[in-house]
């Protein structure tokens, strides 16, 4: 990933260099002027250009025109103050954002853009409005920015392409639209989706003071009242997106192991612990590995890690996709095997008990044999909790037996 910085302050460039490969890791070409930044432009190709609005052989912002239109470049504009007017004329020309270098932040403010919009080239913005050209305003806005943009024409058609498209991150609707308005296709798209899965922004061009606090009570996130300016949107998008990166760190955190990344005892019981009328058939194997103790005696705890590490990946690989795969604590896991009995569980558990004996876990200190002790129970009419004691006695008796083994009633 490659930058160029179009400075002709020897300070600034320097500042912003650093910056941007210390906390991003690109490369950064400086060019103190504007034929300087055009062989470079002609040399490379550049994700981003960072310009001053004047330059020694340019002014006005030619630079910014220049790299909008021949280069296709996002560009993000260093300014010493502006007024009003050209404030308004620079956000014209359809550039990422700018900044006025009057402080420290703002060089933290660069870098931080310049990664926000690395990262929103794999978010997706589904813009739902019936009126094209506020549709195709918005799509634009959002292109400045990387995104990448889905449009609906109404609420009906915003859930098919929620449906069909689940990793939408970002949701933009309009209140009036025919079939489904803005508010009912929050409240729908609420009942599936939480606020760590999808953020929502209303818009609206309505007079109705009390809209913005329907939308938000209803479950948007943020409400922009149309027209907007160009600057107010990009802020309350990235406000949106950071507050949505937020909420995913936190649900990772509490539901996602830090070593093995497996989910933790936590979510294992939030999504199982369901009343006893849900629930079908569920079998838990409990699974412990077998003198895990003498690993870390012998080659140190981090050869330890290692080992959980790869054997957490193993069960996610074997049963990941169908079943809830989940680290209790030190070296043991459990997977809770939802519409299965115990026979068939211990005969899928036998199964990756003999993979893993065939495969030896590789770690810095060599080839590792590893092997498990399990215990299978079905839960039967009682408690997660219940079920989760009987496979515990299951699997000290599969130790007390000899160990690597499965037991199950
Ligand atoms: P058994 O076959 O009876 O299960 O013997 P064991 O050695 O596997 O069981 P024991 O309960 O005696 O030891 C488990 C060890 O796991 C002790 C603890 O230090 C280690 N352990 C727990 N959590 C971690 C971890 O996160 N990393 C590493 N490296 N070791 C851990
Ligand atoms: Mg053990
Ligand atoms: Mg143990």
């Amino acid at each position: 990933m490659r930058i160029l910085i179009v400075e002709d302050s020897t300070t600034v460039s320097k500042i912003l260099t650093h910056l941007i490969m210390q906390e991003l890791g690109y490369s950064v070409d400086v060019a103190p002027d504007m034929s300087s930044a055009l062989a470079l432009l002609e040399q490379h190709k550049y994700f981003v250009v960072v310009a001053d609005l004047n330059l020694p052989d340019a002014s006005n912002g030619d630079i910014v025109r220049l790299v909008l239109s021949s280069y296709k470049t996002p560009c993000i504009v260093l300014t010493s103050n502006l007024d009003a007017h050209q404030r308004r004329d620079i956000l014209k020309l359809g550039i990422v954002d700018y900044i006025p270098k009057d402080n420290r932040y703002s060089y933290q403010y660069v870098v931080k853009l310049i990664d926000r919009l690395y990262r929103n080239q794999q978010v997706k913005v589904l813009v739902a409005d019936d009126s094209v050209v506020s549709r195709k305003f918005v799509r634009m806005l959002l292109e400045h920015h990387l995104f990448q943009v889905l449009e609906a024409n109404d609420g009906e058609e915003a859930l098919a392409v929620l449906e069909r498209e689940p990793d939408i991150q970002l949701l933009i609707t309009d209140y009036n639209m025919p079939k489904i308005d803005g508010v009912e296709l929050i409240l729908r798209v609420r009942e599936k989706y939480n606020r760590e899965d999808i953020a929502i922004i209303g818009l609206s061009n309505d007079n109705d003071e009390s809209l913005s606090a329907k939308f938000i009570k209803n479950g948007a996130n943020d409400f922009l009242q149309k027209p907007f300016v160009h600057e107010e949107f990009h802020c309350r998008v990235l406000n949106t997106l950071d507050s949505l990166d937020m909420m995913r760190n936190l649900w990772t955190k509490a539901n996602r192991d830090y070593l093995t990344k497996a989910y933790t005892r936590r979510y294992f019981f939030t999504e199982h612990n369901g009343k006893e009328s849900e629930v079908g058939t569920l079998s838990v194997a409990l699974i412990d590995l077998d003198f895990f103790k003498k690993i870390n005696d012998t080659h140190g705890h981090d050869v330890g890690d290692q080992v959980l590490v790869e054997f957490a990946q193993r069960l996610e690989h074997a049963f990941g996709a169908n079943f809830t795969v989940a680290r209790f604590g030190g070296e043991e896991f459990v997977v809770a095997f939802k519409g299965l009995d115990s026979t068939k569980t211990s005969t899928l558990m036998n199964k990756f008990r003999e993979q893993c004996q065939a495969n030896p876990i590789s770690t810095t200190a060599g080839d590792l044999p590893v092997s498990f002790s399990c215990g299978v129970a079905t839960k039967a009419n009682e408690s997660l909790d219940h079920a989760l004691h009987r496979a515990d006695e299951l699997l000290y008796q599969a130790k007390a037996a000899g160990r690597n083994q499965v037991m199950s009633q």
